[in-house]
């Protein structure tokens, strides 16, 4: 990959972390704010405990997100950005493009998700 792609996903990435990294912080406040401020009455537990999961398992996405993207921005500073790590064949220009946070060619993502489901 040259130079000027390198530093193209560079900034895409760059970008994304600070949307990511954005996007936590409201959450962190927004669990914060809804665990200490407003007292709820019993109808609304319920609803609160499963909006609360739902807060939390985005955030655990956006946590996975963000180790996808450091890892990425490291893979360019080591020159492996565009080799899947699992087979070390070339990832396709536009995968990365569609997904610049990706260590894995097509063939290699699918196996991991696979197994994640057993
Ligand atoms: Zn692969």
């Amino acid at each position: 990959m040259d130079e000027e792609k390198k530093a193209q996903f560079q900034a895409e990435l760059l970008r994304l972390r600070k949307e990511v990294t954005e996007a936590l912080a409201r959450k962190t406040q927004d669990v914060h704010g809804r665990a200490g401020g407003e007292a709820l009455d019993e109808a609304d537990m319920g609803n609160a405990t499963l909006s609360m999961e739902l807060e939390l398992s985005s955030r655990r996405m956006l946590l996975e997100t963000l180790e996808m993207i450091d890892k990425a921005l490291r893979r360019i500073e080591t020159g492996t950005y565009d080799t899947c790590e699992i087979c070390r064949r070339k990832i396709p220009l536009e995968r990365l493009q569609a997904i610049p946070y990706t260590s894995y060619c097509v063939e290699c993502q699918a196996k991991q998700e696979a197994q994640r489901k057993k």
